[in-house]
């Protein structure tokens, strides 16, 4: 369990804690105010994620081997436990995560246009 920013009780679950973000925060059981991981975190994580895969996927390649692949998986599974685990959660209200979803959704919105727009103009292109 992961203290709530709220009521400073071990009232949110591991699973929670990593699954939640900014639109579908964790809810704590003992105050049901919501919290989640700063985004900030993850963007690092995903950076840092991004340099390991890329150079272990070359390693793969170049030496012929999975090994770096089942590294990759350790090493994915260790840096979620370890960030879960240390990094504090930031409150949130419902209101506002709900603002957040709708966000997230207009973001996807967009991006399926744009690529159906490049999809389209490729096809024009032709
Ligand atoms: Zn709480």
């Amino acid at each position: 369990m992961a203290n709530c920013v709220h009521c400073n009780k071990n009232g949110i679950d591991w699973f929670s804690k990593l699954w939640g973000d900014s639109s579908a925060p964790a809810q704590c059981h003992k105050c049901n105010e919501f919290s989640h991981i700063p985004v900030s975190v993850f963007t690092k994580i995903r950076l840092y994620n991004f340099i390991v895969m890329v150079s272990l996927l070359f390693c793969s390649y170049y030496f012929v081997t999975l090994i770096p692949v089942g590294a990759y998986i350790i090493y994915h599974i260790g840096i979620y436990t370890y960030v879960v685990r240390t990094t504090d959660m930031v409150g949130i209200s419902k209101v506002e995560a709900s603002e957040n979803k709708k966000k997230s959704y207009l973001f996807l919105i967009a991006s399926a246009v744009i690529a159906i727009l490049l999809y389209i103009s490729i096809d024009l292109i032709k």
